[in-house]
């Protein structure tokens, strides 16, 4: 990781929309991150460059979803 990677981040955010069943648990580990659509209730990624005080909690988002629809990279 860069420098400046770690002044601003570890990362983007990457949410497959066609991959999430609509669990919430991204929103429930980094709710400043993600969010679920009123409407049909699948992920919607509220910043794709998180914090580096976000981080760990996107990656726990990652670990924690039950269909693989999260990626940090
Ligand atoms: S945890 Fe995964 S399946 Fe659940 S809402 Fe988030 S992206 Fe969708």
């Amino acid at each position: 990781m860069t420098l400046a990677g770690q002044a601003f981040g570890s990362g983007r955010v990457g949410a497959e929309r066609d991959r999430c069943v609509g669990a919430g648990q991204c929103v429930l580990a980094a709710p400043g991150v993600f969010d679920q659509d009123e409407e049909d209730g699948l992920v919607r990624v509220l910043a794709e460059r998180p914090s580096a005080a976000e981080s760990d909690a996107v990656r726990a988002a990652v670990r924690a979803c039950p269909s693989g629809a999260l990626t940090l990279r």
